[in-house]
């Protein structure tokens, strides 16, 4: 049985007459950059994350650079974030020339070791950036505990993280992104909610920090050919919005359908030795986005997998102190010990809303068909 990693084919042609009405609707009005798909859709994305402001912009990737942008992380100023994550987390950091400041993970978790983010604050620090990876939100009471004292910026990176919500200590649930000062979506086509190509967003409860991102994404342009900041031509698209717009419709469902797959493949796996599972930390509302083991004998198993035509995935397996466009910064192998080991380890397994229960017991099948080899 070939099973794969991600496919979009399924949920297309479960609803093809609503995405090619809504793409046929945009293209037969005509030129439409921020049209009223994208109002209506900035205006969903409010409701559903509780956030009072949402920008959309062309990617993960850019809401990350014009948030860092907005909030100062630049010449010079440190920020302190996780080495554990995809480059577009550190990179707009680095784009204008602040400087990242990596800890290291929360071994059972991956994402930032809130307890050791205090020790790197210095009268540089600028903010901190947090990644809500995989499936589930950073320690977010520690994390604003310590800006709050020290007077930081924080920047969440939810780009995986749509749908997960963080209590915590607090009183109520909140969106991942909501948290911070700002916090960044991706619409990749392989996230939680995701687009037939790019698209992103920034959520914000600040009014001002909102009307600087609206402005940076046409140019810093306060109304037409006015430009108060030197800003950047960075949309989401319209027919993106369209194709979003159903997709958040079903959105619930999908993250329940994630979590069904989640809880089989944990039962399933549960007793196969040499094998171990991700907990969940904190008073959350988990997502499963990527569902992840990690296994001693990680690259044996994915050539397995390969074998038996199983799509995998490995995020991450070279933490980014150790990149070389990183090497100016002086880190180097040993540095944070935890995101080097968890790198060699981790395994992503197929997990998306169409994925066949059928599908799901193979993949565990040939996992502990390779353990009793
Ligand atoms: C996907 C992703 C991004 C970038 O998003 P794009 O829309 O692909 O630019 C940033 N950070 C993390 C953690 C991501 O997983």
């Amino acid at each position: 049985m070939k099973v794969n990693f991600y496919t979009s084919q399924r949920e297309y042609n479960e609803k093809k007459a609503e995405f090619d009405n809504a793409i046929k609707s945009v293209i037969e009005r005509g030129i439409s950059t921020l049209g009223k798909e994208v109002k209506d859709f900035e205006k969903a994305i409010q409701e559903f994350t509780g956030a009072k402001h949402a920008i959309g912009v062309a990617s993960g990737t850019d809401a990350l650079v014009i948030a860092s942008d907005i909030l100062g992380f630049k010449e010079g100023k440190e920020v302190i974030t996780s080495p554990f994550t995809f480059l577009a987390s550190t990179s707009c950091i680095a784009k204008h020339k602040a400087k990242p400041v990596f800890v290291d993970i929360d071994e059972e978790t991956f994402n930032i070791d809130a307890n050791k983010i205090e020790e790197k604050v210095t009268e540089n620090t600028a903010g901190i950036l947090p990644i809500h990876l995989f499936s589930q939100i950073s320690d977010m009471d520690k994390v604003m505990d310590i800006a709050n004292r020290h007077n930081l910026r924080v920047l969440e990176d939810a780009a995986e993280a749509f749908g997960m919500r963080w209590k915590g200590n607090g009183e109520t649930y909140k969106h991942s992104g909501s948290i911070g000062d700002m916090g960044v979506f991706s619409f990749f086509p392989t996230k939680t909610l995701g687009a037939y190509g790019d698209g992103g967003m920034i959520i914000t409860n600040n009014d001002e920090l909102a009307e600087k991102a609206r402005m940076f994404r046409v140019h810093g342009a306060s109304k037409k050919y006015h430009y108060d900041y030197i800003g950047y031509n960075s949309r989401l698209d319209t027919i993106q919005a369209s194709i979003l717009l159903v997709k958040l419709k079903y959105i619930n469902e999908a993250i329940k359908k994630r979590e069904k797959i989640a809880k089989l493949y944990m039962e399933r796996l549960s007793d196969c030795e040499g094998l171990k599972i991700p907990k969940i930390k904190g008073d959350q509302k988990s997502v499963y986005y990527v569902f992840n083991i990690l296994s001693e004998k990680r690259d044996e198993l994915a050539q397995y997998l390969k074998e038996n035509e199983i799509g995998h995935s490995i995020y991450y397996p070279r933490p980014l102190h150790v990149q070389k466009c990183f090497s100016y910064l002086g880190y180097k192998k040993g540095d944070f010990p935890v995101a080097e080991k968890v790198s060699q380890k981790i395994l992503a397994l197929p997990i998306y809303p169409e994925i066949k229960e059928e599908e799901v017991e193979f993949v565990c099948d040939t996992i502990k068909k390779f353990y009793k080899k």
